[in-house]
């Protein structure tokens, strides 16, 4: 399984690997995931060759077997994943994966606890999870995945070892391609891909010289391109990644899925690193909405009067206030 990963991630296949062959497993992990599509599958697949009789990392197949089986189903009881809850992992989640793992094994020397978006611990959650790692129960590992490590609190960064992921595409991956293993590219908007995404990128750059005027003009920017709800998921995605490679550009990174053009530029100037991060949270959060239900049109309004206030209903969109 990790063995999937030898040539798209060779450096933290190496890192993993070695680490399971010497027997030298560190306490935690911070992966930094790097725009890559698919963190949780990469870290199941160092967590399954931990864990499998079979050892994976040594080419020995294993014909699913107890734990990697229940690992892929997420009911290997010693294993266990945590999420945001809502915007937010809560302290109370990290509470009961305490007092889960403070019990004795069944299936496995080891407990191992993947949190996914790090970045998204609250305050308290952060300080309780900082005091289960600093003190290191045998047999325990973390790993917490994040693409954000600079909205992570120093103290937790330093406690873990950083692997960062590659970008998964070769130079010559065309957009289409990259677009697709990132998000679903609805028909309708398939054809004329590159141009629709234009458009898409016009909408942001017309709201980010415009501001709240941009309501004024959502007809012709908006509602003429975007209108089923699989076009709108489809649209949020363009401008997440659009922001997320707007901060590439600001932490001189390369950019994943744009070029460096003229107004990405200007964005980025305009933008300091958390306001660019508040939008892509607020994006995040008004999809979610998308795929509950609400009507297109208040929500494009909505959506620009958030991004334009940077924040939620006047909630704090930072991990850390
Ligand atoms: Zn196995």
């Amino acid at each position: 399984m990790l063995e999937d990963y030898k040539d798209s991630q060779k450096i933290a296949y190496q890192i993993f690997k070695n680490a399971i062959d010497r027997n030298k497993l560190s306490h935690a992990y911070l992966i930094e995931t790097s725009g890559y599509p698919f963190p949780e599958e990469f870290a199941k697949s160092f967590v399954k060759s931990i864990l499998c009789p079979f050892h994976y990392t040594n080419k020995k197949q294993c014909k699913k077997c107890f734990q990697c089986d229940n690992i892929d189903k997420n009911s290997f009881l010693e294993v266990k994943i945590i999420e945001p809850d809502g915007i937010w992992i809560k302290k109370e989640q990290i509470d009961n994966l305490k007092s889960e793992f403070s019990m004795t094994s069944i299936e496995s020397d080891k407990k191992i606890y993947i949190i996914n978006q790090a970045e998204k611990l609250n305050v308290s959650a952060a300080n309780t999870l900082l005091k289960f790692l600093e003190e290191p129960e045998k047999g325990i590992i973390a790993i917490l995945l994040t693409d954000n490590i600079y909205q992570m609190i120093d103290t937790i960064v330093s406690r873990c070892q950083i692997v960062t992921l590659n970008k998964c595409f070769n130079d010559d991956t065309s957009l289409k391609e990259k677009i697709k293993s990132f998000t679903q590219i609805p028909e309708t908007l398939s054809e004329n891909l590159e141009n629709n995404i234009s458009q898409i990128k016009k909408f942001i750059s017309y709201f980010e010289k415009y501001g709240n005027e941009t309501i004024i003009n959502t007809n012709k920017l908006w509602h003429d391109i975007i209108k089923s709800r699989e076009e709108i998921l489809f649209a949020f995605d363009i401008m997440i990644l659009y922001y997320k490679d707007i901060m590439n550009y600001q932490i001189h990174r390369n950019l994943l899925f744009f070029q460096v053009e003229e107004e990405l530029k200007e964005i980025a100037q305009q933008n300091s690193l958390e306001m660019i991060n508040q939008k892509i949270q607020i994006l995040l959060h008004t999809k979610e909405n998308v795929k509950l239900n609400a009507n297109a049109n208040l929500l494009i309004d909505k959506l620009i009067i958030d991004l334009k206030r940077g924040n939620l209903d006047g909630q704090d969109c930072r991990s850390y206030a």
